[in-house]
């Protein structure tokens, strides 16, 4: 099983420099290849493929020789990085790869020679640099990248193949539904709310303050500079006590749970709803989702991501009553047929949760043909469902779900 470490890297001067000339030779080569890319998109209707890409490196070096300021491994990745971000483009996983910039976040990518030596971590090329290893590392390493923030603090991402099988899942224990909100950021089926941090607000204020001062300073004047690296520092303090937060919330999550049920929610295509941009982004659900999967597998429990398109706002847990709509601004509702008095997230989650046991108790997440299941009595949410049951929670294992 593949497993990952995050460690802040503390390079020399010198090193910063080498590793400064690195991280340009990797962008030039990725913008290259991505220009390249996109002409032959627009010409044939195809991407290029990694040996394409790879074949260029030769000539490149050739016609550029500060390309060698790069550790060639690193510029292979990149190749492999450009054919996997078009590939997952054109399997509809992801947006068109784009052009790095400069003042974004840099950073190159080891896939061998890497070893951990003492407190340090010595790499080709660029040897041994110090390193903050607050846990042992277990397995062997695999890809090794360093990463440069733009407010100018680097970090090292080292994936570890551990070889252990991922432990068998097992459904028995507690289930638990998950939606997730605007006003919440979290909603459990038992009634638990989760608030984004109150320390949120204060950043982003700051941010905002940032941002103003730096769009009145002068396009290439110092102060500018200056006041970028501030913007820079504020983003990426709210992205690391995100970070800590989310990784908080999904442990406590896997910790007391055997089966986590979520929606899976179109991030992408609801961020496309300009109002609602900002905020969506801002609560970064995806992620959130990727870490309890990520948890809950490693520890043999089941994450599963039920059908987006599951009324799970507008059907009463109760009853099973849809009503037909749901404004947004609803919080709480009584429903018409048994009159429960409903708090529309925990309502929801509720949903989720009976939904995804349903789906785990057939052993399929395919609703496909008509036919009508029942759940303790009651008839399923989906007019459209699976006809026969194959089984309990308790023989599933070999199914679970993705
Ligand atoms: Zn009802």
């Amino acid at each position: 099983m593949y497993k990952a470490y995050k460690f802040r890297l503390y390079p020399t001067t010198e090193q910063q420099t080498q590793l400064a000339k690195a991280f340009g030779c990797v962008r030039w080569y990725w913008n290259y290849s991505l220009n390249l890319c996109q002409e032959t998109y627009k010409a044939t209707g195809k991407g290029l493929t990694r040996g394409v890409i790879q074949g260029l490196l030769p000539n490149l070096k050739k016609e550029h020789e500060w390309l060698t300021d790069a550790y060639s491994q690193c510029l292979q990745v990149v190749a492999l990085n450009l054919s996997t971000a078009y590939k997952n483009f054109f399997e509809k996983r992801a947006g068109l790869p784009s052009f790095k910039s400069k003042h974004g976040k840099q950073s190159i990518s080891f896939p061998q020679n890497v070893k951990i030596v003492g407190d340090s971590i010595k790499f080709p090329k660029y040897g041994e640099i110090y390193c903050k290893i607050h846990r042992p590392i277990t397995g062997t390493i695999k890809t090794v990248t360093i990463s440069k923030n733009p407010d100018d603090k680097y970090f090292v991402s080292i994936l570890c193949e551990d070889g252990l099988e991922a432990l068998a899942t097992d459904s028995e224990g507690k289930a638990i539904g998950i939606d997730v909100g605007l006003t919440h950021f979290a909603i459990t089926s038992d009634g638990s709310k989760y608030d984004n941090p109150r320390h949120f607000a204060k950043h982003q204020k700051n941010l905002k303050k940032k941002q103003q001062k730096l769009s009145r300073k002068k396009k290439g004047s110092n102060t500018r500079t200056k006041a970028r690296k501030l913007v820079a520092k504020v983003h990426s303090k709210i992205s690391r006590c995100r970070e800590d937060f989310l990784h908080k919330l999904s442990r406590k999550i896997v910790n007391d749970n055997q089966v986590i049920i979520v929606e899976d929610l179109n991030v992408k295509g609801m961020v496309k709803n300009h109002k609602l941009a900002k905020a969506i982004s801002d609560v970064s659900w995806g992620k959130f989702g990727t870490m309890l999967k990520y948890k809950a597998e490693k520890e043999g429990k089941i994450y599963l991501e039920i059908d987006r398109w599951f009324p799970s706002s507008k059907t009463c847990s109760n009853c099973l009553y849809k009503v037909a709509e749901m404004p947004l601004d609803v919080r709480h509702w009584e429903c018409p047929s048994c009159k429960t008095h409903h708090d529309r997230d925990v309502n929801a989650a509720i949903n989720i949760r009976e939904e995804g046991l349903r789906i785990l108790s057939l052993g399929t997440s395919d609703t496909a043909n008509g036919g009508n299941v029942s759940r303790s009595g009651k008839t399923s949410v989906l007019s459209d469902v699976v006809p026969i049951e194959i089984g309990s929670p308790r023989t599933l294992r070999a199914a679970t779900p993705t």
